[in-house]
């Protein structure tokens, strides 16, 4: 994995308009930040930098210590992986979904990424394991099962960062909660931003940034945060 770092972040869609008021984060090598907030906050819009959908106006973001307005599109892409609230999978193969775009990954590196992502055993249950069919002529996978199926596909990059954007925001409590739990084995290891509404659901962050209003007004883990009220 590789060191994400937010310098001092400033930016507005209207540069009169400040969204992001200098933001400062580190996401350390292998460790997982969470960021959470009310809605407006400016998650989204952490998200949106981080992909260079829009340029910072002040300060820096960072991937191993290299401004990522010198990194190419196509090599920021290739370095973070993104799991967003609402994935599209394909009308295919649960096996073509999870290898799509790393052609040429065989089963048994498909296997290998579901099993990271504790879903091989999800597949093995379906009715044609790996072969099951995605989509409306095949079998209806419920939102928490694609969102495992999409994780899975985005492990399989092996992505310096993992970035889940709202994951499972879209889900109930409960299949939430389960999902989580996953995450926690599944971004061991990795570089890993979370994204999030709640902060019942980033309980394992290393550490939880509050952000409202465009700046970050706590940070810790997550008992010291609850402790904090
Ligand atoms: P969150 O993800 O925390 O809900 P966002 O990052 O989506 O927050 O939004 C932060 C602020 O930026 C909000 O005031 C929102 O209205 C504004 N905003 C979001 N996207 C745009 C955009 N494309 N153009 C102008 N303002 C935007
Ligand atoms: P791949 O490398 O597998 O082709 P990417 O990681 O570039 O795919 O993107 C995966 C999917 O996520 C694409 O459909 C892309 O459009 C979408 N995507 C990329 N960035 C964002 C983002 N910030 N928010 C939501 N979706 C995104």
């Amino acid at each position: 994995g590789a060191e994400l770092r937010f310098e001092g972040v400033e930016f507005g869609y209207d540069p009169r308009r400040p969204i992001l008021k200098g933001v400062s984060f580190t996401v350390p090598a292998g460790k997982t930040v969470a960021i959470v907030g009310p809605s407006g906050a400016g998650k989204s819009t952490i998200s949106r930098l981080l992909f260079r959908f829009y340029d910072v106006n002040a300060g820096r973001i960072l991937i191993d210590g290299q401004n990522i307005r010198d990194v190419t599109q196509t090599s920021l892409r290739g370095a973070i992986g993104i799991v967003p609230q609402d994935t599209v999978l394909f009308n295919d193969t649960v096996f073509y979904n999870i290898a799509y775009g790393r052609a040429g990954a065989s089963p048994a590196e498909v296997e290998q990424a579901a099993r990271l992502a504790h879903i091989h055993e999800f597949v093995m249950g379906l009715p044609d394991g790996y072969q099951t069919m995605v989509g409306e002529r095949g079998l209806k996978l419920s939102g928490g099962e694609k969102q495992r199926v999409a994780i899975a596909r985005t492990i399989l990059k092996n992505p310096a960062i993992l970035l889940f954007d709202e994951a499972t925001s879209a889900l109930d409590t409960h299949t939430e909660r389960e999902i989580q739990a996953n995450l926690r084995e599944v971004s061991r290891g990795r570089t890993t931003l979370v994204i999030a509404h709640r902060l019942s659901t980033v309980i394992d962050a290393d550490e939880i940034l509050v952000l409202d209003g465009g700046r970050v007004i706590e940070r810790g883990r997550h008992a010291e945060l609850l402790a904090a009220g």
